[in-house]
Parts: structure tokens; C-alpha cells; sequence
């Protein structure tokens, strides 16, 4: 007896033809894209880091990808090139840097600036309007008085005729920004300026756009201390990085920060100091003043979609310490967190801005 579905012409046999064909060709699908699979997410494949010096500091940046040798070239020369602009443009120790011409030029006419130094002048501009002048790049002159500038330290604190003949040219409303002009506009001679807390984010903010524009997805990248993560791990869990205690002695982690996106930045009193005569001069000015900001073994770390504006916005809430700057951080929606040295430990104040990005409530006043 035969059967009409078992002969060699049968339906049947094309079905099995069919599946003798199609199997082999989905299993070897199948394994490819498993294979793919584990090759783009597989946790332990490496991740590339990049490290160096720049703008007077370190620099580090991660990268959370599988790299052909084609690719981490482009990325090393990519952040190479990114950051030695923003240093040769913005370096107040490089004589020839465009800072330093532009602070050379002792005059009222306007001067031509690059599209990147607008930028920078134009964040600092916003911070120290919001900031009502906290935040103040033409304290340049007052930096290198108190020994924080190219000068190097001073022997003495200046005299106060000495800092008030310095402050007439400190005010950040000295410096117009003629964007469509291009031009940066001293309404005093001799005002001078510092980018010292603002260029670092700047530069991260540069690397960060760049790596981005190379089609890169995840990755971090740190310029002293200002750190900015794009994207999420291949494992999907966020960048996380440490916020370091205001500790002079040493450097501890007091808590992380989980970043997607986002850029933290961290000021204060504790890292950058002198001591003469038993007094602490820190190297952040407080305009008002026209002197360093009183010791108190703070920091501020503000955390904002640009590195750029943490970094400025850390310096200014450190100027204005953790009551002022935190009613002002609050009133401007800044997501900072001030932690102050205690006789018990340290204390940690954060706004509702910086709680609401992930931080568990128990951030507020905890001791270590
Ligand atoms: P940062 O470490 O980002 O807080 O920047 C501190 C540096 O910025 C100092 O070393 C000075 O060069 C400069 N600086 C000091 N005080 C101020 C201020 N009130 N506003 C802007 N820049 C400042
Ligand atoms: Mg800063």
C-alpha cells in the first residue's frame, strides 16, 4: 500500500526537504545571533581607558565598548585633540593661550575671541548672574594675590590698600559678551580673568560631545575631578562615582552618585590650601570679601546635565557656604550636596533637586 503522503513528489516530502534545508540554516541563525549577543553585552569584555595630563591636572575617561585598534586611536587622538584646545585656549599658565592674550590687552576696544571661549564666558556670565556675583571669573587678580595663580605662593597676606587697589577691576559685569560679534568687551582696562572653575567641566563637556559624534554610547569622562557619563554600562546598570569627604588628610569616598547622563562636579576648601601663620587660605575668593573663604572643611558636589555649569556652580555654593548656598542652590533648583565637617564625623545636606535624581532620603544630615 502506498501512501499519498510518503512518496517522493509528496507534500511531505517537500516538508521535509524544506526543514533538512531550514534547520540547519535557523540553528546557525540562532547561534549567530547568540553569539552576537554575548560579544556586544557580555559583562567582562574589557573596558578602555584612556588617561593623561591636561589644564594642570588628570585626566581619565572609560569607555564601555568593544573597540576595534581603528577605533581606540580615533577616540585617544579625539580626546587629545579636544582637551589641548581647551587648555591652549583657556590656560592662564600658558602666556600665549587666548586667556592670556585677552588679559594682556589692556583696553576698552573689543577683542575676538574663539566660538569656545564665548561659550565658557557666557556659562560663567549665567552662574555669576544667578549666583548674585558668588561665582566671579575677574577675581583673577585677587587669585594670584593670595598665592593661588601662575605667580605661585606669596609671602604675605596682601595689605587691604593692596586688595582694594585690585578690586577695581574685579567684577564680572566688566567683561560684555558680544556673541554675534564675537568679541569679549572689558568696560575696565585692566580687568582680567580666571576660567580655573569652569574650564575643567568645560573640557569634559568637549570630550563628552565628541565621543558621542565617534558613536560611542557609554562611556565617562573625568578632568580633574569633574566627571560626566554618557549612556548606561552594557551590563545596563549606570555610571556610578564616588563623591570624595572634605578630608585634608586623605582621600576617602563619602558616598556614590549614580550618573546617566549627568555631570557631577565637587568644590571646597579641603583639597586646595596653604596654612601661614596658623591661618587656612583656600584657593576659592569670595568676591564680597576679596579674600579666601573661611576654613570649615566643606564641599559642595553639584550634579547638572553640563559639566560646565556643575563645575561653576560648585565654586559658587562653596563661596557661599552650606547656609547661604543651600537656600540659593534650592531657590535655583541645583541639585547640589553640601557635606560639612562635625566633631562626629561629617554632615550632609542635599536639595530636593539633587534627592529627586536618585538619592536616597537618608542622604540629609547623615553622619559617616
Ligand atoms: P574649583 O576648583 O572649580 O572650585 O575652582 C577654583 C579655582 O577657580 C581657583 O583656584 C581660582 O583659580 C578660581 N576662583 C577662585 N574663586 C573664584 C570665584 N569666586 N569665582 C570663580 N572662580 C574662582
Ligand atoms: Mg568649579
Amino acid at each position: 500500500m502506498t501512501s499519498a503522503s510518503s512518496g517522493p513528489r509528496s507534500p511531505m516530502w517537500r516538508v521535509t526537504t524544506w526543514a533538512k534545508v531550514l534547520l540547519p540554516v535557523g540553528i546557525v541563525i540562532l547561534m549567530g545571533l547568540t553569539v552576537w549577543r554575548v560579544v556586544l553585552t557580555e559583562p567582562g569584555a574589557p573596558v578602555h581607558e584612556y588617561a593623561g595630563v591636561t589644564m594642570g591636572t588628570t585626566y581619565a575617561v572609560k569607555v564601555d565598548a568593544r573597540l576595534t585598534a581603528k577605533q581606540r586611536k580615533a577616540i585617544a587622538d579625539t580626546i587629545e585633540q579636544r582637551l589641548s584646545e581647551v587648555d591652549g585656549l583657556m590656560s592662564t599658565y600658558d602666556t600665549t593661550s587666548e586667556l592670556s592674550r585677552f588679559n594682556r590687552h589692556e583696553s576698552t576696544d573689543p577683542f575676538i575671541v574663539s566660538s569656545l571661549m564665548l561659550e565658557v564666558f557666557a556659562t560663567a556670565r549665567e552662574v555669576s548672574e544667578r549666583s548674585g556675583g558668588a561665582f566671579d571669573v575677574t577675581v583673577a587678580p585677587l587669585v594670584d594675590a593670595w598665592g593661588f595663580g601662575p605667580p605661585g605662593r606669596v609671602a604675605a597676606a596682601p595689605s587691604e590698600t593692596h586688595l582694594s587697589t585690585l578690586r577695581s577691576g574685579v567684577g564680572y559685569e566688566k567683561v560684555q559678551i558680544d556673541r554675534e560679534a564675537g568679541t569679549l568687551v572689558k568696560t575696565h582696562p585692566q580687568t582680567v580673568a580666571d576660567l580655573s572653575a569652569v574650564a575643567k567641566g568645560y573640557g569634559v563637556d568637549r570630550v563628552s560631545s565628541a565621543l558621542a559624534d565617534l558613536g560611542i554610547g557609554s562611556f565617562l569622562v573625568e578632568v580633574g575631578g569633574e566627571i560626566k557619563a554618557t549612556g548606561m554600562k552594557r551590563d545596563g546598570t549606570p555610571w556610578r562615582v564616588g563623591i570624595e569627604r572634605p578630608d585634608t588628610a586623605m582621600r576617602a569616598v563619602y558616598r556614590g552618585v549614580d550618573l546617566i547622563d549627568e555631570a557631577v562636579a565637587t568644590s571646597g576648601d579641603y583639597r586646595n590650601f596653604y596654612e601661614h601663620h596658623g591661618v587656612r587660605y583656600a584657593h576659592i575668593i569670595d568676591p564680597r570679601t576679596a579674600r579666601p573663604i573661611p576654613y570649615a572643611g566643606a564641599s559642595v558636589t553639584v550634579v547638572h546635565a553640563s559639566a560646565a555649569m556643575a563645575d561653576a556652580w560648585a565654586t559658587a555654593l562653596s563661596v557661599l557656604g552650606p547656609d547661604e548656598g543651600y537656600d540659593l542652590a534650592e531657590r535655583e533648583g541645583v541639585a547640589a550636596l553640601f557635606v560639612v565637617r562635625t566633631d562626629s564625623g561629617y554632615s550632609a545636606h542635599a536639595t530636593p533637586a539633587f534627592r529627586q535624581g536618585g538619592e536616597p532620603e537618608s542622604s540629609v544630615r547623615e553622619p559617616v
